[in-house]
């Protein structure tokens, strides 16, 4: 079961919400080597798309084919500026456009890989355009080269390595997360993983919610299990990050997006509500490697630095609480979910007036 915050969601939250500025207009990046062949290519302007390079004695890999054919081309360039190996894969963390409308673009000789999940979801070029309309302010020309939707070549199920000749890759996907088919593109030889949408820095919640937070945090305790090694994390937007660290704080700011909402939920609150208290009440607040994240940041736009990132932060997690409180309504409308009314806060039966006011004091009793 899905939801996306599309356009009609923004109008309904008073049309207050900006999506993410993912537009292809103006996105440069600052290619960070990372190890031998290995390169993250860093957007200078977060939290448009980041890519990476990896590269062994026979051939080269590519995260992500971004979000338009002139973007893949121009990563492509990069790729072969970095490295002599030829490109032979590229690998779509998620099926979202701005991870996969730039596969079209790619030699045919390029195997494109993604999860079986990912592949599946791409379904509607149309659909999956209109999508990305709000997250392109001012820009809305941008998707007009996108033509042509190409799917991925292979999939694979909950691991794949491969092999590029003295360097070693591994694709994961440890289930539903950020979007249904989430791939993390692990290098064990540099400690390094590419984690899509699936894994930002520590402090900044997804770039989008497509499912259950509780599923979403599921899966990462399957990464954290898998990948105990794991040092940094390169995400598809943002900085890069402590990759133990970042895994902790998604698990328990998922937890709580969903025990916050579903409490509010429970006692009737509207969308509006429940974004007003979630925004104010939250436990969560950006850890200090964020805001050192935001000053090592090579960020080139005005008002940079630590004060974008807490506010890109904001509008995720706003953008998040929507998600989560739609998504309970879609599973109350298919039976599978009913109110819980019998909250006591301080002992005493809450109203609806009153589990807004204490909702501190409802999440203090961690009932959910
Ligand atoms: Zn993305």
């Amino acid at each position: 079961m899905l939801y996306r915050l599309s356009t009609a969601g923004s109008v309904e939250l008073g049309g207050r919400y900006l999506g993410p500025d993912l537009s292809p207009h103006g996105l440069t990046w600052v290619p960070r080597p990372l190890g031998d062949g290995v390169h993250a290519l860093l957007a200078t302007t977060p939290p448009k798309n980041n890519h990476g390079i990896i590269a062994g004695d026979q051939a080269a890999l590519v995260i992500d084919a971004g979000i338009s054919p002139r973007v893949s081309r121009i990563v492509q360039e990069l790729a072969a500026s970095v490295t002599g190996s030829p490109l032979r894969y590229l690998v779509n963390t998620s099926h979202r456009g701005d991870h996969t409308f730039g596969n079209a673009a790619l030699p045919a000789g390029v195997h494109v890989l993604a999860s079986a999940p990912a592949r599946t979801a791409m379904r509607s070029l149309a659909e999956e355009k209109a999508q990305w309309f709000p997250d392109m302010p001012g820009d809305d020309a941008a998707l007009g080269e996108v033509t042509r939707w190409r799917l991925p070549d292979a999939t694979f199920g909950s691991r794949l390595e491969i092999d590029l000749g003295g360097v070693t890759v591994e694709l994961w996907h440890f289930g539903p997360g950020s979007s249904p088919g989430d791939a993390v593109v692990c290098v064990p030889g540099a400690r390094t993983a590419w984690t899509g949408d699936f894994l930002n820095h520590a402090g900044l919640p997804p770039i989008r919610l497509d499912g259950c937070p509780l599923a979403y945090a599921a899966s990462l305790r399957r990464m954290r299990e898998l990948l105990p090694d794991l040092e940094t994390v390169v995400p598809a937007h943002g900085p890069a990050g402590h990759a133990q660290s970042s895994i902790s704080w998604l698990i328990t700011y998922l937890q709580d997006l969903y025990g916050n909402v579903k409490a509010l939920w429970d006692y009737g609150a509207s969308a509006r509500e429940a974004v007003a208290v979630c925004m104010l009440n939250c436990s969560w607040s950006a850890p200090p490697s964020l805001s050192a994240a935001a000053v090592a940041y090579d960020f080139q736009q005005p008002g940079a630095g630590h004060s974008y990132l807490a506010g890109l932060a904001a509008r995720l997690h706003r953008s998040a609480i929507v998600a989560t409180y739609r998504l309970l309504e879609q599973r109350e409308r298919a039976g599978d979910l009913s109110r819980n009314t019998g909250w006591l806060v301080r002992g005493r039966a809450c109203t609806r007036r009153s589990v807004i006011t204490h909702c501190w004091a409802i999440r203090a009793q961690r009932r959910w």
